[in-house]
């Protein structure tokens, strides 16, 4: 129709190929229902031939007995039929889902975290929950019941040809305007399914940001932007639908009128046939029955193919998300037996139109030491720590672990030997105790505490409802930012990696606890290699190395009192951080 012929034959065997060797059944399950809608056919010959026989006076009894078992017989057999192409068809899309969306899931596993990102939280979830369960629906009907659709009519054709080719002539005589208005429909409505598709998923995205920031709209008043574009979004949806279904609407209803009208022609044709005397009644009556269940499938095909349509923008939605391109993993790997951390000549882009955000590192982190990296807001200190994690690749440059250049690693044996605390941290939903276990999935539950122990988790996971088997889900809203941190930090501490990043990963706790979390992630860290990103100066003062970076280069790096006296911009950052400390601590004497 337009030019999606070649990519429409394509989607279909992507798609079939999710279902893990089980396509195959799918087309079992067509075969049932051809099996199923024929032996439908089958008591209308047993009706024509009783009318035969009764017309003729030759009915007894015997054979109404007969025949009316027959009859029954087929009917069971199309209603099994049925049920076993729909059980296999349902079992096979199932499948089909299931496959899909551990693709997308492993897809954003491999990918650079870039890629997911450029997606909203309420696409993504629109696309692996909604979109992907809209496909089971059609799969499961339209492939079975949609090509024994198909079938019908032709065998029906045939049937009535044997009677009689005129009439068969005759049923198709309404069938070409109708497939002008249905081809019409078709185009107007494959337009705008591109459109509505769209429509539909910003709406998605709107509301889960919307609910995402329902403390912010609050506080600022269904005012806000948030609000608009929420509200915005809906109308707009609902006038593309209604617009769309005004386009299609009359076309729509002509083909629907026009394409089934069989029996405009069989009628007056097979009437005129019985008085000139070339036809029986029984035939007749045999004739119209065929062309009725030829109207039945082919309104059926016009649903069907609805929904076929609606599947294949559904799946090329979905593939946008498949073709997202995996960061590469080496055939063979080689992995470090030391940890020194050297970034040689690191420039990194996130998009051209942002320009570059690091203008070549140079920086070595020795085995077992600490290094710490301060700076202004927007230097780039966590967008190098990514990088160490490789939630991205660099776009110049490299970087190293114990000589090894991270990109000969397989990404899940650099995770291994990287621990990463961020400042936000994510909590499963799950018990509290799962989450820390989470850094080591071998660990005994004393070895779990322990961590929280030295995480200063202890104490007030102690206090949720359930302790340690309380859910995070439920207590994730009476968590505090500094709590949730603690958790990551015990999580860390249990992974027990040779490489920890901690980025901001105490900003939250507050001045009681830091000072012991400090303690004992010093004591915990001992012999690995430490990189901390930290606003509070006087946290990362012990540090072998202090790396002033500033605008994406590294500006100055040494020792706190070698820093204190060379570098401006340190002596700076440090009178900003004690004026902090002291505005707070007036603070507290006045409160
Ligand atoms: P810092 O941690 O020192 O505050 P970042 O590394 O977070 O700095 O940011 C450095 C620069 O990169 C900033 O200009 C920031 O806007 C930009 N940046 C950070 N993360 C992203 C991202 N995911 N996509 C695009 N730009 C980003
Ligand atoms: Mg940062």
């Amino acid at each position: 129709m337009n030019g999606e012929g070649i990519e429409e034959k394509k989607w279909f065997g992507t798609l079939l190929s999710y279902a893990k060797g089980s396509g195959g059944r799918l087309w079992a399950s067509v075969v049932f229902s051809m099996i199923s809608l024929i032996s439908g056919l089958v008591p209308y010959y047993l009706v024509y031939r009783m009318l035969d026989l009764y017309i003729a006076g030759e009915l007894d009894k015997a054979f109404v007995i007969k025949y009316s078992l027959a009859a029954l017989l087929a009917y069971l057999i199309k209603v099994v039929c049925f049920g076993i192409s729909t059980g296999i068809s349902h079992y096979v899309a199932f499948n089909v889902l299931e496959g899909l969306r551990l693709k997308v899931a492993d897809v954003f596993l491999k990918a650079p975290l870039g890629e997911v990102y450029a997606h909203s939280i309420g696409e993504i979830k629109s696309v692996i929950i909604d979109k992907i369960e809209d496909i089971e629906p059609p799969l499961a009907h339209v492939v079975p019941e949609g090509a024994g659709h198909i079938l019908l009519p032709i065998v029906c054709f045939i049937a009535l040809a044997i009677v009689d080719i005129r009439v068969a002539l005759a049923s198709l005589l309404a069938l070409p305007l109708g497939l002008v208005f249905m081809m019409l429909t078709f185009k107007l409505s494959g337009k705008n399914m591109a459109k509505y598709q769209e429509a539909n998923a910003s709406m998605s995205s709107m509301i889960v940001e919307y609910v995402e920031g329902i403390e912010v709209i609050k506080a600022f008043g269904k005012t806000g932007v948030s609000y608009e574009k929420f509200a915005g979004s809906i109308c707009n949806y609902r006038d593309f639908v209604i617009e769309w279904l005004k386009s299609t609407w009359i076309t729509m209803k002509l083909a629907f009128a026009f394409m089934p009208a069989t029996l405009l022609g069989v009628v007056p044709v097979s009437i005129l046939l019985v008085n000139k005397g070339s036809m029986t009644v029984s035939e007749m009556a045999l004739s119209v029955m065929l062309a009725m269940s030829m109207v039945i499938s082919m309104a059926k095909i016009e649903v069907f193919s609805n929904g076929l349509r609606q599947m294949q923008y559904t799946v090329l939605e979905v593939k946008k998300f498949l073709d997202i391109p995996s960061l590469v993993e080496p055939e063979t790997e080689r992995l470090p037996s030391e940890f020194t951390i050297e970034m040689s000549d690191v420039h990194f882009t996130y998009d051209e139109e942002q320009g570059e955000v690091l203008h070549g590192i140079d920086l070595t982190m020795p085995e077992g030491s600490f290094t710490a990296l301060v700076g202004p807001s927007g230097g780039g200190k966590s967008t190098v720590a990514k990088l160490i994690a490789r939630f991205w690749d660099v776009t110049g440059g490299s970087i190293k672990i114990g000589g090894i250049d991270i990109r000969d690693m397989k990404v899940e044996s650099l995770a291994n030997v990287v621990s990463f605390v961020t400042q936000d941290n994510f909590l499963f939903a799950r018990s509290i105790k799962e989450n820390i276990r989470l850094g080591n999935p071998n660990a005994s539950d004393e070895e779990v505490m322990r961590a929280a122990k030295a995480a200063c988790c202890d104490d007030f996971i102690r206090k949720l409802p359930q302790g340690y088997d309380t859910s995070a889900g439920e207590a994730g809203k009476r968590l505090s930012g500094g709590e949730r941190q603690r958790i990551a930090i015990a999580r860390m501490m249990l992974k027990d990696a040779p490489i920890v990043i901690l980025d901001e990963a105490t900003a939250f706790t507050d001045p009681e606890n830091e000072t012991r979390l400090q303690e004992s992630i010093a004591n915990l860290t001992k012999g690995k290699t430490l990189l901390v990103i930290a606003h509070r100066l006087s946290t990362i003062k012990n540090a072998d190395r202090i790396v002033v970076l500033n605008d994406g280069r590294i500006e100055d790096a040494g020792t706190q009192e070698e820093l204190m006296a060379r570098s401006p911009l340190y002596n700076r950052m440090w009178q900003a951080h004690i004026g902090a400390r002291n505005w707070a601590a007036g603070n507290k004497k006045e409160a």
